[in-house]
């Protein structure tokens, strides 16, 4: 039995769901009640963990543990802002660009 995935587009609460591919695909987010979308194609079974925009979801923990250390110490350090927001952007998209 495939695993589906789905994302709300309201919420962007995101959950895999087990159903039979004969099964229709959910419509509804279980938090909110707004539509879902399937980030599978039919009868693929294949979780959509490829190229570009669902991405920066799927981040892993390290990786979150580093930015969120990295903004503590940036809040800390009042002043020098402006120049760690330039070197940031460049650094996260090739992080995210290698994965
Ligand atoms: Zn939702």
């Amino acid at each position: 039995m495939p695993t589906y995935e789905y994302e709300c587009e309201r919420c962007n609460h995101r959950f895999e769901r087990f159903q039979r591919i004969s099964e229709p695909p959910l419509r509804r987010c279980p938090k909110c009640r707004s539509m879902v979308r399937r980030l599978i194609g039919p009868g693929g079974g294949i979780i959509f963990k490829g190229s570009g925009f669902y991405q920066t979801d799927y981040r892993t923990a390290s990786y979150r543990e580093a930015a969120k250390k990295e903004k503590e110490a940036t809040a800390s350090s009042s002043g020098t802002e402006k120049a760690a927001k330039g070197d940031k952007p460049s650094a996260s998209t090739k992080d995210a660009g290698t994965n």
